[in-house]
């Protein structure tokens, strides 16, 4: 991989040099690709079947995610992964709640195109709609997360690591957030927080006037801690 990236491509605005996971038909960057597949080969040795629930993500699908949270279209879950009914109408309260769940756009890792999200196939029930939450992580997929810890922690995960982990900023931790390091830290080096809040002025994002204000520090406790 190119060891410079365009200015852009931290923030989801850049798709050159994605492929697409087969069977998944997701995007990732090439070196994250061919990792994965190594991964996976392991896996299979393990008896467990990688399949990725989501990679790259444009800026315009985060901030479609974002913009309905806001709005209410999207259900706005608490840290317990329960659903918040109330309603919230201080707009700094509405942007520390959807953070609890969703990135801020332009600052998910996913729009590196070097991160996934992955679960094990091989022991999902069937008719079985995967969520992505803890409880699956201690459940079903309990056996393939003690498997893939042990291989992170033995050097083993082919430049895979989780990055959200508890200790580190204010996200939940998320298990089966992968980010392939090698390819992420590139992007990471070129990621500005100024280029981001020009991104913000020019779109139509809601809280735009809380995060113009706030995003310094709000990247201290959601952004840079995980940076690796
Ligand atoms: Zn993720």
């Amino acid at each position: 991989m190119n060891e410079v990236v365009s200015k852009l491509a931290p923030f989801g605005l850049d798709e050159e040099g994605l492929v697409s996971l087969y069977p998944e038909k997701l995007l990732l960057r090439k070196e994250a690709f061919n990792a994965l597949e190594q991964l996976r080969q392991l896996a299979r040795l393990f008896g467990f079947e990688i399949r990725v629930e989501s990679a790259y993500r444009s800026f315009d699908r985060q901030i479609s995610i974002w913009n309905r949270k806001a709005k209410r279209e999207l259900p706005l879950l608490d840290e317990r992964g329960q659903l918040i009914t109330r309603s919230i109408d201080d707009p700094e309260e509405l942007v520390k709640t959807i953070l609890i769940w969703s990135a801020l756009p332009g600052a998910s890792r996913h729009h590196f195109g070097t991160d996934i999200d992955i679960v094990d196939a091989s022991s999902i029930p069937e008719g079985y709609e995967v969520q992505l939450t803890p409880e699956e992580c201690n459940g079903m997929f309990k056996p393939f997360h003690d498997w893939l810890t042990r291989e992170i922690e033995s050097g083993n995960s082919f430049g895979f690591e989780r990055v959200f982990i508890p200790g580190r900023g204010k996200i939940q931790p998320e298990p089966w957030h992968l980010s392939y390091l090698p390819a992420a830290r590139i992007f990471q080096k070129e990621f500005n927080l100024q280029l981001l809040k020009g991104l913000y002025s020019e779109t139509d994002i809601a809280c735009k006037e809380v995060l113009l204000d706030q995003l310094d520090d709000l990247a201290k406790d959601y952004i840079f801690p995980y940076f690796l």
